[in-house]
């Protein structure tokens, strides 16, 4: 049984995950059950990529395991792609969702232009310091009031294209199949599986 970190300390995050990126032979260890990690990794890159890469590499080397991390957020069209890499904290500190969200709305107000897209890139680490990278993504709109209760962050105003119903009225498993995060995870799942069940190392780094 081969055990891989995944650097986040976010529940809902964690939770699709685990729904996803479910391997046999493979246990998922999440940050806040691992002791003596780092409780934050600054999220400074200025790309989802950087950030993903960096939350993968110091947990990394703060545990000696195989580590996958996630970076993820919201690119809107009419405010030039905010907030992109500052989604989770887009009304500023401390992070809220319902401020995040109504930050977003008063930017929209009247604005035609609705689309937007949820992005995904999934790093993961190996102890010998090679690392790939995955991205995945989901385009849809931003609506004008909040609906559903499941989810989080973004999901009650975004829906996705050929939907009516915000991600956080569609169940996970529809969510899951939809999402940014469901498509970078399969697509990870399809790359690294083999790599990671075996805890060989066949795959060259990713450049
Ligand atoms: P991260 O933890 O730095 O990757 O920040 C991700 C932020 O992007 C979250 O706090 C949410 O605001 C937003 N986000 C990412 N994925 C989703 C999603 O699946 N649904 C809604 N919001 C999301």
């Amino acid at each position: 049984m081969m055990t891989l970190l995944v650097a986040t300390r976010n529940k809902h995050k964690m939770e699709e995950i685990r729904q996803v990126f479910a391997l046999p032979g493979l246990t998922l260890l999440a940050a806040d059950e691992a002791a003596g990690l780092p409780e934050d990794v600054v999220e400074d890159a200025d790309t989802f990529e950087g950030n993903a890469l960096k939350k993968a590499r110091e947990l990394c080397a703060a545990s000696g395991l195989w580590t996958l991390a996630d970076d993820s957020g919201l690119e809107v069209a009419a405010l030039g792609n905010a907030p992109g890499v500052f989604s989770a904290r887009y009304a500023g500190e401390p992070c809220s969702y319902a401020a995040n969200n109504a930050k977003l709305l008063r930017e929209l107000e009247g604005a035609a232009d609705r689309r937007a897209r949820f992005r995904c890139v999934i790093a993961l680490c190996a102890p010998d310091g090679r690392e790939w990278t995955v991205d995945g993504r989901c385009e849809g709109r931003i609506i004008d009031a909040p609906r559903g209760e499941g989810g989080f962050g973004y999901d009650p105003l975004f829906v996705p294209d050929g939907h009516a119903l915000t991600f956080a009225e569609l169940d996970p498993d529809t969510k899951n199949a939809l999402s940014h995060r469901g498509h970078a995870l399969r697509r990870a799942a399809a790359e690294w599986g083999g790599l990671l069940i075996a805890g060989s190392a066949r795959l060259p780094p990713c450049n």
